[in-house]
């Protein structure tokens, strides 16, 4: 990303913008999908999402279900749709069976869209995108499926072209590994088609901005040139590794994790084990105590840099990331910092025990480095 200050109206630059939007696809698991790569962050790709494919009073059907959900619906509110929220326990996913009433109910077809956040950094929940779709399916209903993959795509299987997404979001800074800074969106053509008639307005995050320029290479303003060469050097790197053990190491780093959590005697946040994310872990803290004395503390003694509890679970949960550019080493350090943070708090917990659990996971299930072998 170190890079001399460039000129993107220069030659070099239509061909590595292209490339680089072909690149991005392999992580949504699209190949039909239209990427677009904007300057700007998670929230810029939900405005996008929504702004360039619906109309205000358009009626959306959406779950919330922690901090990043009630965001998303906080903006669909203020951009003037007629949101149809189900509300869900923070700690839970999206319910495919209250999805499959308001479909049954809309005879008239009159819903335009239902968005999810895939996976819900606030809670460390996984919805599944897939039952979703199968819901929409056997309703037969056309609404747009939105899909917020801000802390899954590039570490969570998306299927994008599987599961008919119409729209999906992410952001650089999550498991891609990089700098905030970029909202990187994907569109299938029934989304693009959907432009003519939404009327909602639209002027940087517009689509037909970004087509009209990307077609040849271009874009329709300054580009964060550092970025867009980090994003090319993150894509290499989860290319060389192969997105399927991209995905296998999230899933063992989740694993050896939960193993901890249990061996300290503490429960997750997510209780429903098909919904449990494999980016972060989210553990409930014994009742009396805050968990901000735990993330305050870990931050504090060890350097350690735990999520706090949002909102709703505000003093009740803390987040231990694991995903991104994360290997078993360095999550067994960041869980020894849990581990002895429990202890300088009160807890009860035995110094080693959950590091030990989990590295009894990741000796048995961890292979050789291919490249090694
Ligand atoms: N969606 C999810 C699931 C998130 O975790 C976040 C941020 O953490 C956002 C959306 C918002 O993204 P940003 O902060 O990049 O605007």
């Amino acid at each position: 990303m170190s890079v001399q200050s460039q000129n993107h109206r220069d030659a070099w630059f239509a061909p590595f913008f292209k490339e680089l939007l072909a690149s991005v696809k392999p992580v949504f698991g699209t190949t039909a999908a239209t990427p677009f790569i904007f300057p700007g962050t998670g929230t810029g790709g939900w405005e996008a999402a929504l702004s360039n494919t619906l109309s205000p009073g358009d009626r959306v059907v959406t779950f919330r279900y922690g901090m990043f959900s009630h965001l998303w619906i906080d903006m669909m509110q203020r951009l003037g749709l007629e949101v149809e929220v189900v509300e869900g326990r923070w700690g839970d996913g999206a319910y495919e069976d209250k999805l499959a009433d308001l479909l049954e109910k809309d005879t008239s077809k009159g819903i335009k869209a239902v968005c999810v956040v895939h996976n819900e950094t606030a809670t460390g929940v996984t919805s599944d995108i897939g039952r979703i779709r199968e819901t929409l399916d056997a309703a037969s209903h056309p609404a747009l499926l939105m899909v917020d993959g801000v802390s899954s795509v590039g570490a969570l299987p998306f299927k994008f072209d599987d599961w008919r997404v119409d729209v999906a979001v992410t952001g650089s800074q999550k498991a891609l590994s990089l700098p905030t800074g970029l909202g990187i969106v994907a569109a299938s053509d029934k989304a693009l088609d959907a432009r003519s008639s939404a009327k909602l307005k639209r002027v940087y995050f517009s689509f037909d901005d970004m087509l009209k320029t990307n077609k040849n290479g271009g874009v329709p303003y300054t580009p964060i040139l550092p970025l867009l060469h980090g994003l090319k050097a993150s894509l290499g790197l989860l290319n060389a590794e192969g997105l399927d053990n991209v995905f296998a190491r999230h899933h063992r780093l989740a694993e050896g994790t939960r193993a901890a959590v249990a061996a300290w005697g503490l429960k997750l946040l997510c209780r429903e084990p098909r919904w449990q994310s494999d980016t972060l872990t989210v553990v409930e803290v014994p009742e009396g105590l805050d968990s901000q004395k735990i993330v305050d503390t870990a931050f504090a003694k060890y350097n350690l840099s735990l999520g706090l509890g949002l909102a709703e679970v505000q003093g009740k949960v803390f987040r231990i990331g694991h995903l991104g550019n994360m290997d078993e080493l360095m999550l067994a350090g960041a869980l020894g910092g849990v581990e002895m943070t429990l202890r300088d708090v009160g807890l009860p917990i035995e110094l080693g025990s959950g590091v030990g659990a989990a590295l009894k996971v990741w000796q048995e299930g961890t292979p050789v480095i291919p490249t090694r072998e």
